[in-house]
């Protein structure tokens, strides 16, 4: 695949232009659904927010594409994402594939796979939404979203990398992982790769959660795409804070690994079910975690660490159409 689904048609890698890798539209943990007595789904306010944001978003930092990383199981609207589109005229990719196993919606396969072998299910499945379209909308999957457990990849999880793979192999499709507290990318790469997937077309996500620059290394060693896509978040779910990150960041860049790397948020523009109730101590953490972060914050502190305005672009432009050319 040398074209790149949109929730709008095919569209070629040198299209996209600046790029977030890895954000959310809407995100619910499994079961929200369920609290739809009291937390009604508001599609209204979900286009709303959205819109919004991507029109600030294209019209303050010249944002052209956002990659919405929410697998089957978060809550996935593809009808939504195209409205968000239309509207904001900012492309918009979404994803096929499950979440990790802890936080996503196994019950129903490991059932499946109670009774037989699933993998030709799955497969039929990641296929299907890839090069036909998700459920009737005729809108396909541009990425396949996979993730891994905090220091181990199950066995469940293993059979979605290696159905990723499989899909990849036929369509060349990029994958984008999660990994837990930013374990386990090496060994993510390892598994990617050895089962047939192209380095040039995998993103190790959510790398930002760990700052040892040995491990970061033994990831980009893979020749992999390295994502540090949870800026802003900080001082949470085992994140560490954004001013730990930025020197290991520059550093990082200074050793060569400027044509790697990736920057996003993971923000979750909104949240299906109730509101969050974040404690009163957290909101000051969480005050840059917005996706306008890297254009208002994470640009200038790399710039004064001595990255260059032509090594900022290979970050944000050049990096995605690469990831989605196969380069
Ligand atoms: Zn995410």
């Amino acid at each position: 695949m040398t074209s790149v689904n949109t929730v709008l048609g095919a569209i070629t890698p040198d299209e996209l232009g600046i790029t977030l890798m890895h954000e959310h539209i809407l995100y619910g943990y499994p079961g929200w659904e369920g609290d739809q007595s009291i937390a009604p789904l508001d599609r209204g306010l979900i286009v709303n927010n959205a819109v919004e944001t991507l029109t600030r978003l294209k019209n303050d930092y010249g944002l052209q594409s956002y990659v919405d990383a929410t697998a089957l199981d978060g809550g996935r609207m593809p009808e939504i994402y195209k409205e968000v589109s239309e509207k904001s005229g900012v492309q918009i990719i979404c994803a096929t594939g499950y979440y990790y196993e802890g936080e996503g919606s196994p019950v129903y396969w490991k059932f499946r796979s109670s009774l037989g072998d699933i993998r030709e299910e799955l497969y039929e499945l990641f296929m299907r939404e890839v090069t036909v379209g998700i459920r009737d909308t005729g809108i396909k999957a541009g990425v396949i979203k996979v993730g891994s457990s905090k220091d181990v990849i199950t066995d469940y999880e293993k059979l979605m990398f290696e159905t990723a793979v499989r899909v990849q192999k036929e369509t060349n499709v990029p994958i984008i992982t999660h990994t837990q507290e930013g374990t386990m990318g090496p060994e993510q790469a390892e598994l990617l790769i050895s089962a047939g997937g192209d380095p040039n077309r995998i993103q190790i996500g959510h790398m930002s959660d760990n700052t040892d620059i040995d491990y970061q290394e033994a990831t980009f060693n893979h020749g992999v795409y390295v994502a540090w896509d949870r800026m802003g978040l900080q001082g949470l779910t085992g994140c560490p804070m954004d001013s730990e990150r930025y020197p290991v960041m520059v550093e990082l860049i200074k050793k060569g690994h400027a044509s790697r790397l990736m920057i996003s948020h993971d923000f979750i523009i909104t949240w299906l079910g109730r509101p969050l109730n974040l404690p009163e101590a957290a909101l000051p953490l969480v005050a840059n975690w917005h996706p306008g972060h890297l254009f208002e914050n994470i640009i200038p502190e790399l710039k004064q660490g001595g990255v260059t305005d032509e090594q900022i672009d290979t970050i944000i432009r050049e990096n995605p159409r690469r990831l989605f050319a196969g380069a």
